[in-house]
């Protein structure tokens, strides 16, 4: 145990080292999943369907049920949407409470999410109605669909920006997004990249609208098909920038630009209802 423990510490040292993206920090952060799955959940119990695996605590055997059903049918409305599969099974551990969310991913005091994704593993937070549990699991799904296809290379701003668009897509949004406020995204001499802004707590909020509208531009732009392309690009080791360029034949900053350039065209027209 004191060997295991020695190494996931190095492990996660070199993690940080490394930076947060590609195949070494995504191994690291499997072994760190699985670690804290074997922690936390040996005395939950299992239900196992064709896809995922769910683990519970007692009295929750029903929800358990839900979610494997609710867990099969966004996987497969996501693999028509990304035209491939994740393979394996997938974990899926339901918490009782935020805190017991929180103390499997030894999150820092305060932090908590109604659903969480890292390494191969879903987190997802009890008591919410089934409209909700959905939306959760397509927004966390969504992640592992990409985690997957750019094996760990996707920046966090496109894989929020895509979970929060399938999420409205395929499971319908139960919030309201002004996103007038930040249509339309910045042209390439104010763009930063938007991980900068997911790293500052105050800006938080920002940086998930602000990822939400680039994918939905990248999607009307792309299309799914051509979504597809640039995440197995990355996932053969070429950059975001690389990857968009290689399947538009355009670079990013000339497609910034051009966005920018129809500033006062509105907003898309199917957005427009916000
Ligand atoms: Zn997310």
């Amino acid at each position: 145990m004191r060997r295991r423990a020695l190494a996931i510490i190095i492990a996660l040292l070199a993690s940080l080292v490394l930076g947060y993206q590609g195949p070494t920090a995504r191994a690291v952060q499997f072994l760190w999943a699985d670690y804290r799955a074997w922690a936390h959940c040996r005395d939950l119990s299992r239900i196992d369907g064709p896809h995922f695996f769910v683990l519970y605590p007692p009295g929750y055997e029903a929800e358990a049920h839900l979610i494997l059903r609710l867990a099969e049918r966004g996987r497969s409305e996501l693999a028509l949407v990304f035209g491939a599969e994740p393979r394996g099974k997938i974990r899926v551990v339901l918490h009782p409470s935020p805190a017991d969310m929180a103390a499997m991913w030894r999150w820092p005091g305060g932090h908590t999410a109604a659903g969480a994704y890292l390494g191969g593993t879903l987190s997802v937070l009890a008591g919410a109605s089934e409209g909700e549990l959905y939306r959760v699991l397509v927004h966390e799904l969504t992640h592992l669909f990409v985690d997957e296809l750019a094996r760990g290379g996707s920046p966090r701003w496109l894989s929020e920006g895509l979970a929060q668009l399938l999420e409205d897509e395929l499971a319908g949004s139960l919030s309201v997004v002004p996103l007038e406020i930040t249509w339309p995204p910045p042209d390439s001499r104010s763009w930063q990249p938007l991980d900068a802004l997911f790293a500052d707590p105050r800006r938080q909020d920002e940086a998930y609208l602000r990822s939400l509208v680039v994918a939905s531009r990248l999607v009307e732009e792309l299309g799914h098909d051509g979504l597809t392309a640039v995440l197995e690009h990355m996932g053969r080791g070429m950059s975001f920038a690389g990857a968009f360029k290689r399947v538009t034949g355009r670079d990013w900053a000339v497609q910034l630009d051009l966005w920018a350039r129809r500033r006062g065209e509105g907003s898309p027209a199917s957005r427009e209802k916000y």
